[in-house]
């Protein structure tokens, strides 16, 4: 009998819900128009499928629909205002700030741009991946033009103080652009409220489609200007030139439609299974760590780390469960996390740290699978580890000389 596959993976992408497959599938047939050609119904049709869902994305962080810029995904959307807003004040200063535990989509933005001659500071976290608020004032200079810092992190889920951040850059007269992927949809937002002046967000991540995104760029107090960061047709303010994707973008606004009318409905389910799984692993385990903030946290995530053994081969042992690991194997890099290792997490737990990441779809039965089987897989790991005996023992291993090296 074959293993049920269960997918605990939502922080990486979440399945398309099937009421926003609904929504899109007209505009891949006789809705099929460009948005914009003005000269013909085709045209106007997709263009209204477009501006509908502008409005309601716009709505859903409190914006107007003009301030919404299409793009591909976040990765798009953090480089457009990163690089864009760089380009842009660069006569006013060159000085940018983010943090060690950002999205890649981020970080490399910033490493590029050092390369070309930008000074940046990238602030460090605590080990539970919070800032300190007193840092980032003593990091703002006279030529500071932009402050990056997410809102929720996609590793440890660890959230970040928004509107006080958003306080303290418009005091200091400096952007701040919020990469809100993991939060949009899920955690409420009010750009006014929280004063962010750049937000990123990606559908695929909040049960629309892959390849979609948008970036929200304040238009007044004050109104924010960006360098393209590439050219073409002029769409979407100048800011990003190129056919918009009509079904994707129709899908996004179905899917945040969804999110906002059942936040509440998901927001207790996926924290009551969050609860019970970190319950059972912790009552049923020794041993265990949570990597992340113990309560300002997304709901959907639980970071840890079972010491004694390894990510890789605790994934072989949970191979009909899609989780992901911090662990160096199964990531491109051969690093073990750089976000759990910015956290001062030893190479040790991060080579031993499971993401487990639950959305609405999950089930109490498949929490309860996913837990027998990881339950299961750490204890027959650890019975064949000599360091978890001598852990058991009170043995401090750190204190052991080892010969032969
Ligand atoms: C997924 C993710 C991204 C990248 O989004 P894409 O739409 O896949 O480009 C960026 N930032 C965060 C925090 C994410 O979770």
């Amino acid at each position: 009998m074959t293993k049920p596959r269960i997918y605990l993976d939502y922080q990486a992408t979440t399945p398309v819900d099937p009421r926003v497959l609904e929504a899109m599938l007209p505009y891949f047939g006789d809705l099929f128009g460009n948005a914009a050609s003005r000269n013909h119904a085709f045209g106007w049709e997709a263009e209204k499928g477009v501006t509908q869902a502008r409005q309601i994305l716009g709505e859903a962080v409190g914006a107007s629909q003009r301030e919404i810029i299409f793009t591909s995904g976040a990765t798009e959307s953090n480089n457009i205002a990163i690089q864009g807003v760089a380009k842009m004040y660069a006569p006013k200063g060159k000085h940018i700030i983010t943090a060690s535990t950002e999205h890649k989509a981020v970080l490399d933005p910033f490493l590029a741009l050092q390369n070309q001659g930008w000074s940046i500071t990238i602030l460090d976290v605590d080990g539970d991946g919070a800032l300190s608020l007193s840092d980032l004032k003593a990091a703002i200079r006279p030529d500071t033009v932009l402050v990056s810092l997410m809102h929720g992190n996609n590793e440890v889920g660890t959230l970040h103080p928004i509107a006080e951040i958003g306080a303290i850059c418009r005091d200091a007269g400096v952007l701040f652009h919020t990469d809100a992927t993991q939060t949009f949809g899920k955690e409420s937002i009010d750009v006014d409220a929280m004063k962010i002046d750049l937000l990123s967000a990606s559908a695929h991540k909040l049960y629309g489609p892959k390849g979609v995104g948008m970036l929200y760029v304040r238009r007044r107090s004050p109104r924010v200007r960006l360098e393209p960061i590439f050219f073409g047709g002029g769409h979407e303010r100048g800011f990003r030139s190129g056919t918009l994707n009509v079904p994707g973008i129709v899908g996004f606004g179905k899917a945040i439609e969804i999110c906002l009318a059942e936040r509440e409905k998901d927001h207790a389910h996926i924290t009551g299974l969050r609860d019970h799984l970190q319950n059972r692993l912790n009552t049923e385990l020794d041993f265990v760590h949570h990597n992340g903030h113990a309560s300002e946290r997304l709901a959907c995530n639980l970071n840890l780390s079972f010491a004694y053994v390894e990510g890789e081969s605790m994934l072989l042992g949970l191979d009909n469960i899609a989780v992901s690991s911090g662990s160096a194997c199964t990531s491109a890099s051969l690093e073990p996390s750089y976000v759990l290792r910015a956290m001062g997490v030893g190479d040790d737990l991060a080579h031993s740290s499971l993401r487990f990441s639950l959305g609405r779809f999950s089930t109490l039965q498949e929490i309860d699978l996913a837990a027998d089987a990881t339950v299961a897989t750490v204890k027959r790991l650890r019975d064949m580890s000599p360091l978890y005996e001598m852990a058991m023992e009170g043995i401090d291993i750190n204190s052991i000389e080892w010969s032969g090296h």
